[in-house]
C-alpha cells in the first residue's frame, strides 16, 4: 500500500542498513520461469500477502517476499507496517530488483485498509483480466484503481520487469483473511494462466 504520510525508511537499502536483521526476513524462490509473484510487504506489515503470493507461485513460479517480523521486548509483533513498509516506489532491494528484472509477468500483492480491491500496474491487460476474475467471483473491486494505488509509475517494484509493466493488486483484509486467501490466490492465478496461454498462442501464431 503507498500512503501519504512518510515512511520511516526512505529505502530497502536504509532499512537494511539500520533495522536490526531480526526483524525481517526473506522468502525466495527461483525456479526456471517467466513470471514472479512478489509480497514487498508480507508478514506482519500487509498480512496475508505473502502467504497468497507464494500459494499463486507455487513450484512453477518465481517468488519474493519480504516478511516483516518485528517483536517488541515482550515478545509481540509491534510496528511492522510503521517501521518496515518501505513504499513500491522506493522499493529498491537488491534480490527483488533483480529477480523482477529477469521477469516478463510480475504481480506484485499488497494489502489496502480499504473495503474493496484495486488492481493497478501498466500491464493493463493481465490487469484487466484479474480485476475481471476477481468480479466474477463476486469478490468487492473497484472499477478503476484509486491514483494512489494505481502503481502506473515506472519506478513502482511491479514496473521494473523486462517489460517494464507490472501488475500489482490491492487486497482488503477479508480478502486476505485465512477464509478467503485460497480462493483469491486461485482465481488470480487462473487469470494468469488465461494470460500466459494467449500469449503463447500469439507467439505460436507469430512464428508460423
Ligand atoms: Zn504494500
Amino acid at each position: 500500500m503507498l500512503r501519504k504520510r512518510k515512511d520511516f525508511y526512505q529505502s530497502m537499502l536504509e532499512l537494511r542498513a539500520k533495522e536490526p536483521a531480526s526483524s525481517y526476513r526473506y522468502d525466495i524462490a527461483e525456479p526456471t520461469s517467466d513470471v514472479l509473484l512478489m509480497a514487498p510487504h508480507g508478514g506482519a506489515i500487509e498480512s496475508g500477502t505473502a502467504e497468497i503470493a507464494r500459494m499463486i507461485a507455487g513450484s512453477d513460479f518465481k517468488l519474493f517476499a519480504f516478511i516483516g517480523q518485528r517483536r517488541d521486548a515482550k515478545g509481540r509483533l509491534s510496528g511492522n507496517f510503521s517501521r518496515l513498509h518501505v513504499t513500491s516506489e522506493h522499493y529498491d532491494d537488491p534480490d527483488a530488483r533483480r529477480i523482477a528484472a529477469g521477469a516478463d509477468i510480475v504481480v506484485a500483492i499488497h494489502g489496502t485498509g480499504l473495503p474493496e480491491a484495486h488492481v493497478g500496474g501498466l500491464d493493463v491487460e493481465l490487469a484487466g483480466k484479474i480485476q475481471n476474475a476477481l468480479r466474477g467471483a463476486k469478490f468487492p473491486v473497484a472499477t478503476k484503481a484509486a491514483p494512489h494505488l494505481a502503481a502506473t509509475r515506472k519506478q513502482n517494484i511491479c514496473n521494473l520487469n523486462a517489460s517494464k509493466r507490472g501488475v500489482q493488486i490491492e487486497l482488503p483484509r477479508a480478502m486476505r483473511s485465512r477464509e478467503a486467501r485460497d480462493q483469491v490466490a486461485k482465481i488470480i492465478l487462473s487469470a494468469m494462466t488465461e494470460q500466459l496461454k494467449a500469449q503463447s498462442n500469439y507467439a505460436s501464431t507469430a512464428s508460423n
